[in-house]
């Protein structure tokens, strides 16, 4: 096992009710903003059963964040935060919601172009303190320091992170997720489950632990998955769905191991340029890249195969093609594809997809940073 330092700060809500709780959460005289995406929360009645549940404080509102947020609607919000004296932010939504806030909470107090903060890696010495309701367990952002952020302008999708971005505080109700359409539940299922391979499948550092939290994971998303499409009401599937996403990436099986990221690196250049979902964009990476990476992740993937489907028997390499496979079969069986034609994008796409790795520094990726740009190629073109 490698060395370590963890610390999550983030306190959980969990359950059926919970959003009555956050009032005691929020610091009594705060001036709140809360923000929200495209309206579903309008529609649900979430960010009215918010509102209701927050006394003693001044509430604002920001509507508008994107799927995949830009920082150009960001820096709207970081005006009105400004203008407004805002002392604390409420994200209510998924993930793009969260990672938005993430930002918003870094740039106010920023001097200096706030752009800088991903593109530069400019040092965030402070944050405005916020908390988070989520509706679409997915990225784990609710518990976790990091978020994604895209420039309209310029069609740059980049990931940042700080230890000043965790939420104070997160709310998960399973039965806020009952309204997700079946393409959301699908993508988170399969989000979450690429997060935990980024930190299972790599070398092994005989991190017991962390693979078996890792296995029982990516069982768990196995199972329950296909039941949160096929019995849509099933609260206790949604519940467990919704804690795994969460502990798939909160920091604890990502603890003491090496971490790989570059199928979700690969992916950020999908959606940027072609506006393809995030989780749609890692169905098709990964199993492209298990195949290319297949030599230097031998030992793990034999692992893998074995102990998250069953393949015990016959040479290892045919094990390995087996396990591959199923993980394809599993992403198709949510209807989520696992080829960039499914969404009539072309090999002729492939070279503007690796200049952008290449412009932002993508240049070796992975656990052993043996991904070069050749590589990346092979991995867009077997994905094709
Ligand atoms: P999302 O982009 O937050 O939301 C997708 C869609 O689902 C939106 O149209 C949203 O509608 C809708 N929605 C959300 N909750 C709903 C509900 N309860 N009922 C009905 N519709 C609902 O999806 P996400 O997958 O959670 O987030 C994706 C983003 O997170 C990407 O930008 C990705 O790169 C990033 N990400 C971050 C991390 C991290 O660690 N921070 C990790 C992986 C990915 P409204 O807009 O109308 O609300
Ligand atoms: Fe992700």
């Amino acid at each position: 096992m490698q060395n370590f330092t963890y610390q999550n700060p983030t306190r959980i809500l969990f359950g059926q009710g919970r959003i009555a709780d956050i009032g005691g959460q929020i610091p009594a005289g705060a001036r709140v903003l809360i923000t929200y995406g495209g309206g579903s929360v309008v529609k649900t009645g979430t960010l009215a059963e918010v509102k209701h549940a927050l006394t003693g404080v001044t509430v604002f509102e920001f509507g508008g964040i994107e799927a995949n947020p830009t920082y150009e609607t960001l820096l709207q919000a970081v005006e009105l935060a400004r203008r407004e004296k805002i002392d604390f932010l409420l994200a209510v939504g998924g993930g793009s919601v969260i990672d938005g806030t993430k930002f918003i909470a870094a740039a106010i107090p920023f001097a200096g172009d706030p752009w800088d903060i991903l593109a530069k890696r400019a040092p965030i010495t402070s944050a405005v303190p916020f908390g988070s309701v989520l509706t679409l367990p997915a990225t784990g952002s609710e518990m976790n320091d990091g978020a994604v952020i895209t420039k309209k302008a310029t069609q740059d999708k980049l990931a940042f992170s700080n230890p000043r971005l965790f939420p104070q505080f997160s709310v998960l109700d399973p039965a806020k997720t009952l309204t997700l359409p079946p393409r959301q539940v699908a993508n988170g299922v399969v989000d979450a489950f690429v997060h935990i391979v980024e930190q299972y499948l790599t070398y092994p550092v005989e991190a017991r632990v962390q693979d078996r939290f890792a296995e029982g994971l990516l069982l768990t998303l196995i199972e329950e998955g296909p039941r949160a499409l096929s019995e849509p009401d099933n609260l206790d599937v949604r519940a467990n769905i919704m804690w795994t996403a969460t502990l798939a990436l909160n920091g604890l099986i990502g603890a003491g191991v090496p971490q790989d990221w570059s199928t979700h690196m690969l992916g950020h250049e999908i959606t940027a340029l072609h506006g393809v979902d995030h989780a749609q964009t890692l169905a098709i990476v990964l199993p492209a890249m298990l195949h290319v990476r297949r030599e230097e992740k031998h030992a793990k993937l034999v692992q893998y195969a074995a102990r998250v489907w069953g393949l015990h028997d016959g040479d290892e390499n045919a094990r390995i093609d087996a396990a591959i496979e199923r993980t394809r079969e599993f992403f198709e069986s949510l209807s989520v594809p696992t080829r960039l034609s499914a969404y009539g994008i072309g090999a002729d796409a492939i070279p503007a997809l690796v200049a952008q790795l290449e412009r932002h520094g993508m240049k070796r990726l992975g656990e052993r940073r043996s991904l070069d740009l050749a590589a990346s190629q092979r991995v867009y073109e077997l994905a094709a």
